[in-house]
């Protein structure tokens, strides 16, 4: 599916990347708010820097997975969208704010860096 994909930041080895990088988001140590930040760059690489282009990378490749690998991969990503959903705070703004506020994940309070 990675090697089929149209989409440029979905590329053989983004789905592993994005689900690591959601990952070590999700669950990281503490009970503190986590706030996702901007990307500096929006290079296929760069672009993991922000935590919500990782969701992003799992949605697109989620669409397009057969069935089964879907429900797999989903039942993944939908326990460490709890933990995201744990680990940031609503953002009550995300309609002027957010250009994507369409995916929850966007419609979280973001900014400065992530673990402060
Ligand atoms: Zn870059």
């Amino acid at each position: 599916m990675e090697r089929l994909s149209a989409d440029y930041y979905v590329y053989p080895g983004a789905t592993a990347r994005a689900l690591r990088r959601y990952e070590a988001f999700a669950r990281a140590p503490g009970r503190r708010p986590l706030y996702p930040q901007d990307a500096e760059c929006s290079c296929r690489g760069c672009s993991f820097d922000d935590v919500r282009h990782a969701r992003d990378v799992l949605a697109e490749v989620l669409r397009h997975l057969p069935p089964r690998a879907r429900a797999e991969l989903g039942r993944r990503v939908a326990v460490l969208d709890a933990g995201y959903l744990r680990r940031t705070l609503p953002d009550p703004f995300a309609d002027q704010r957010q250009w994507e506020s369409g995916l929850w994940w966007h419609r979280r309070l973001a900014g400065g860096r992530e673990g402060a």
